[in-house]
């Protein structure tokens, strides 16, 4: 499989929501590669100290409101969105519009631009709740999302948003491509976004360290399938940069299926905590299971998820504590 090294160096990369989780370890990937980076980003959850280590050029401002920018451009990565169910649910109009409005003005600086690969991060989320014959879930499945419901600001919109793509695909020849990532953990993440918890493995993480009670929701039977960042960023740049992917969506993630209640007692143990496992409800419309089918992400990326929840659990919790 060809690698996508040597396409990095000496070109221009736009990375919305670059100073995010996601975001930041794609700029840190690309600008350690030889790409230089311009970071958009308003600073609605992702923080300023996840890129100011970066050589990038920051530009605070909205995708919504954004219609142009200066200079040349190769590459869009269209990263911008709040992505934690707690946060996006007390956020869902800004939610909604960075994956429809404010990804619409992306596709139209693509254009202007004259870029020569696009990525959109689309979501696990697009698949809904999978009954069991579609778990581990292919990319063919159409997905069981409630489209009126908490969780529909995002699902939707990235549903929306990948229609978006595919339409700029066919009408102008954009050169599109769709990631559907899965659950993505690693440093940076956070526990809180607000008010809000931020996702399940830091805030356990925290819970743990403190002695307190982990929450889990449910029964804790509902499987979530964890990918390290650093796998994340190889599979996502593979996707934008190997050669005759334009129009291509797949699956990006690990495919290591585990429930709640299995990571709770991981963590608990990682920490040597003693902490006990608390059950609350289950938020509305949370998936019962998720875990990703990797057979064209290999085929046609190459891409082989390689860190174990262990090692990736051990580095996050180093840069928590
Ligand atoms: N979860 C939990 N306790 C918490 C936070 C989350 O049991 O304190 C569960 C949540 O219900 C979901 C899973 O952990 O089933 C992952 O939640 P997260 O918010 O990280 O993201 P999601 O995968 O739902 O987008």
């Amino acid at each position: 499989m060809e690698s996508y090294d040597g396409k990095i160096k000496g070109k221009s990369f736009l990375i919305t929501g670059g100073s995010g989780f996601l975001g930041s370890w794609l700029s840190e990937r690309i600008e350690a590669l030889g790409g230089t980076v311009t970071i958009l980003d308003n600073l609605s959850s992702g923080s300023r100290d996840n890129s100011k280590h970066l050589k990038a050029k920051f530009i605070q401002a909205d995708v919504c409101e954004t219609k142009t920018l200066p200079g040349k451009l190769d590459y869009i990565i269209h990263a911008a969105s709040i992505a934690s169910p707690d946060y996006y649910q007390k956020k869902p109009i800004e939610t909604i519009w960075a994956n429809t409005k404010g990804l619409h003005n992306m596709l139209e600086i693509a254009k202007q631009k004259k870029v020569k690969g696009f990525l959109f991060t689309s979501t696990s989320e697009v698949y809904g709740n999978p009954p069991d014959k579609f778990v581990p879930t292919p990319e063919t499945y159409y997905g069981n999302v409630n489209s009126y419901g908490p969780r529909s600001c995002y699902d939707e919109g990235k549903r929306c948003g990948e229609a978006y793509c595919y339409t700029f695909f066919q009408a102008f020849g954009t050169p599109v491509r769709l990631a559907r990532i899965f659950n993505t953990y690693g440093p940076r993440l956070r526990a809180k976004e607000g008010s809000s918890y931020g996702r399940v493995i830091p805030r356990f993480v925290n819970q743990a360290r403190a002695n307190e009670d982990i929450t889990v929701f449910g029964n804790g039977k509902q499987t979530r399938s964890f990918c390290y960042v650093d796998d994340q960023v190889d599979g996502l740049l593979r996707l934008l940069l190997l050669d005759g992917l334009d129009g291509q969506v797949v699956n990006i993630g690990n495919d290591d299926e585990k429930t709640i209640i299995e990571l709770a007692k991981t963590i608990k143990n990682a920490v040597s905590s003693s902490s006990e496992v608390a059950f609350g409800p289950l938020p509305k419309d949370d998936p019962i299971r998720r875990c990703p089918d990797l057979r064209k992400a290999k085929k046609l990326l190459g891409f082989k998820p390689r860190i174990k929840l262990k090692e990736g659990l051990k580095e996050t919790i180093g840069w928590m504590t």
